[in-house]
């Protein structure tokens, strides 16, 4: 069985009736490039940035910033990056930005919410993988977003980069860029988001939490999590449906991307993209070689 994964390592991720879907890996660390490279993956698909400065005891500069991301688009050589700006707080607390307890820190300061309002901290960040971006094919997307003028916030703090850059006269390139669908509040206004962006990464681990109202932190509430509610994949599907209808790809980063009992019904929906941890890239591959989605939704519409 394992000689079949190893098979399939430098085939393309594609289904029998010939659906093509992006298939990439995710890391939190340029120490797992390694197990990106022999994992039969066609790129990074999330890239937690975060982990940058929780490994730290300080902010990183832009200089630093700029060396690992460069040296990630570099190593993947012309294979898509997409890189997640920090998310930071929540679950992932850095003592240096010395965040207020909070009662509810999943519903609180944390990612893009604390970028856009601490924006010298977000625009360094910009900066670095605006740079790093000539280096390869980075993308770069934004979690947690729930506005419509978050991302419009967004575009004015990338205009005021670009600005900076070019006057500096400092090399850039303007990346691709995202969003994370992770609020049940994005994901219903997915079709006027799909406008300002080149592509959507849905983010199943906080749209379950936010969706059923569950603490993804929480083991005792697992009897009660049923990570294939129906109400999950409807807004997953809506999603879909909305990217689509903008032109824009659409792709899973959550672990429910890795679900193998799902891959059918996503490639059904259209999803474009799934980004799983680097050992699933191959048991997933194969569920997608194996797959036939004509036949697979003619089965489901006949029951
Ligand atoms: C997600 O929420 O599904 C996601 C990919 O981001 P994280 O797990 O880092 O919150
Ligand atoms: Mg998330």
């Amino acid at each position: 069985d394992k000689n079949l994964l190893l098979k399939l390592k430098n085939k393309e991720a594609i289904t029998l009736d010939g659906k093509k879907v992006m298939l990439y890996a995710n890391i939190g660390n340029v120490k797992d490039l390694g197990f990106v490279l022999e994992s039969g993956a066609a790129g990074i698909g999330l890239f937690r940035s975060e982990f940058i400065f929780l490994e730290r005891t300080d902010y990183p500069t832009e200089e630093e910033q700029f060396e690992i991301y460069k040296t990630v688009a570099e190593t993947m050589a012309e294979k898509p990056v997409i890189i997640r700006t920090m998310d930071i707080g929540a679950d992932k607390q850095c003592d240096y930005f010395n965040l207020e307890p909070e009662e509810n820190p999943a519903l609180g300061y944390r990612a893009i919410r604390i970028c856009l309002t601490r924006p010298e901290l977000f625009k360094t960040q910009l900066r670095a993988l605006f740079r790093a971006s000539v280096y390869g094919n980075i993308q770069v997307m934004y979690p947690m977003i729930a506005n419509l003028f978050e991302v419009q916030k967004i575009k004015e703090l990338v205009a005021e980069v670009e600005t900076e850059l070019t006057e500096a006269g400092i090399q850039y390139r303007l990346p691709k860029q995202g969003l994370m669908i992770e609020t049940p509040a994005a994901a219903l206004i997915s079709d006027t988001l799909a406008k300002e962006v080149d592509f959507f990464s849905i983010g199943t681990n906080d749209l379950s939490q936010y969706t059923l109202a569950i603490d993804r932190q929480n083991p005792h509430l697992d009897t009660f999590y049923d990570s294939h509610h129906p109400g999950l994949l409807s807004l997953i599907k809506l999603v879909v449906k909305n990217a689509h209808s903008a032109g824009i790809w659409v792709g899973i980063c959550g672990e429910l991307g890795a679900d193998p009992s799902l891959t059918q019904e996503f490639l059904a929906m259209g999803i474009d993209e799934l980004s799983v941890s680097p050992g699933n890239v191959l048991p997933i591959k194969k569920v997608i070689c194996e797959s036939n989605i004509t036949e697979y939704e003619r089965e489901i519409y006949a029951n």
